[in-house]
């Protein structure tokens, strides 16, 4: 509603409307002021959750592909983004208002020197993505190796607290971040009163070819390296078979958008209509849920292209490695619940200099690109436990979905 009155007022209005930019940009300082709290907590957690210890061969198996194949996703979101180029029409006149922050692109030496800082604290006070998140990365490692390696029980009671103050940070961060989308209402509906405003007209075309790059990219990026790789390539199975086990999961995280609201579901069609074993799925799943997020990582693909099409950058290749990297990175740190990878999105640009104004437009439709979203990410943790639970006999391939005699297995 925002969204849409928002950009009547300004195509209503014109000129005028562009004065409630200061609304919109309190928006936008409020998501900057979420970014680094929010991935030192969530990292935190999640690195908690693949301590050593839990990483035995299946949890190799499923953080494997689950890492292999975001990164897929994310190549698949700039693949389908650098086709479209969907914010290279009709938001030209923005230009005039942000500047992107860095012209020049680093070498590719630098860029993987620069992801471990000199100074851990320096890179988070200057909000530098990677370097941060390499460094709560790996103190996360240490505290984890340390806590299984030491007999000092305070150590060990230490490091447990620090991890569970890890946690009651994340969870205080999703409040906030809930907050800042409740004024995100008002905040998008300034920031579209200001584009239309500035645009007019020729603002309608670049978000709806958003929404249509994301679209295609999660279709192809369910069927190629879902269906055809995954299911069809190492499980050796029906995909439609898959599809229809899978449904379930796939319409309640559409309409729900948060994977971890639907793990409950996903739990279940791993279970009566897949014939997955609980000691695949129960630890890949709720695993999954938390760090594997493939389509929120493609979303970020498509969404650096569209600022760099607005802000008439073109991405090197250098850069476009460093969005994978962050991206995949920004997945696995991004919580289940809707909305939360438009928070991330901020990683990726900070990380290519690109103005964070950016966010505040995609808001305006990102509920409808956290259901397709949402979708890829609770399908891709079910493919993944397929073919794991196939890779280790513990899949039961006469199973409801699998003998529903739609189309037999391959
Ligand atoms: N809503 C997504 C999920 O729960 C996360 C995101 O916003 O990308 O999977």
């Amino acid at each position: 509603m925002a969204f849409v009155l928002g950009s009547l007022l300004g195509l209503v209005v014109g000129q005028p409307a562009t004065e409630l930019k200061p609304i919109g940009d309190l928006f936008v300082r409020l998501l900057k002021m979420l970014i680094v709290p929010i991935v030192v907590f969530t990292l935190l957690m999640g690195v908690r959750q693949l301590s050593p210890s839990s990483l035995g061969r299946v949890g190799l198996q499923v953080v494997g592909l689950y890492a292999f194949t975001s990164a897929l996703a994310v190549a698949i979101g700039l693949g389908v983004g650098n086709l479209v180029d969907p914010g290279s029409r009709g938001l030209e006149q923005l230009l005039a208002q942000a500047e992107a922050q860095s012209a020049e692109a680093p070498n590719a030496v630098e860029v993987v020197l620069n992801i471990v800082p000199t100074n851990p604290m320096g890179a988070m006070a200057e909000g530098n993505v990677l370097p941060t998140i390499f460094f709560v990365v790996v103190f996360g490692l240490g505290l984890s190796l340390v806590w299984e390696e030491t007999n000092d029980e305070s150590v060990k009671s230490g490091i447990e607290t620090f991890f569970d103050l890890a946690d009651a940070g994340a969870e205080a961060m999703y409040k906030v971040v809930w907050g800042a989308m409740e004024f995100g209402v008002i905040g998008v509906f300034a920031l579209m009163a200001n584009v239309f405003g500035t645009a007019g007209v020729d603002a309608i075309l670049p978000f709806s070819l958003l929404i249509g790059t994301m679209l295609v990219a999660a279709v192809v990026h369910i069927g190629v390296v879902y269906l055809s790789g995954l299911v069809v390539g190492l499980a050796r199975r029906s995909p439609f078979a898959f599809l229809s086990g899978s449904r379930d999961a796939m319409v309640t995280a559409l309409s729900i958008r948060s994977s971890s609201g639907t793990l409950p579901v996903t739990m279940s069609d791993a279970d009566e209509n897949l014939g997955i074993e609980e000691r695949i799925y129960g630890f890949s799943l709720p695993l999954g849920a938390t760090i594997n997020m493939d389509g929120t990582a493609m979303y970020q693909g498509v969404a650096a292209i569209f600022a760099a099409n607005i802000m008439g950058v073109n991405l090197s290749l250098v850069d476009q490695f460093a969005v994978v990297a962050v991206a995949v990175l920004a997945s696995i740190g991004t919580a289940g619940v809707p909305g939360s990878g438009l928070i991330m999105l901020t990683l990726v640009l900070t990380q290519l200099g690109l103005p964070l104004e950016i966010v505040g437009l995609v808001a305006g439709v990102d509920p409808i690109l956290d259901r397709i979203r949402t979708m890829v990410n609770v399908t891709g943790d079910l493919a993944v436990t397929t073919v794991v639970a196939k890779w280790n006999g513990a899949v039961d391939f006469t199973a409801e979905a699998w003998s529903d005699g739609i189309v037999p297995s391959v």
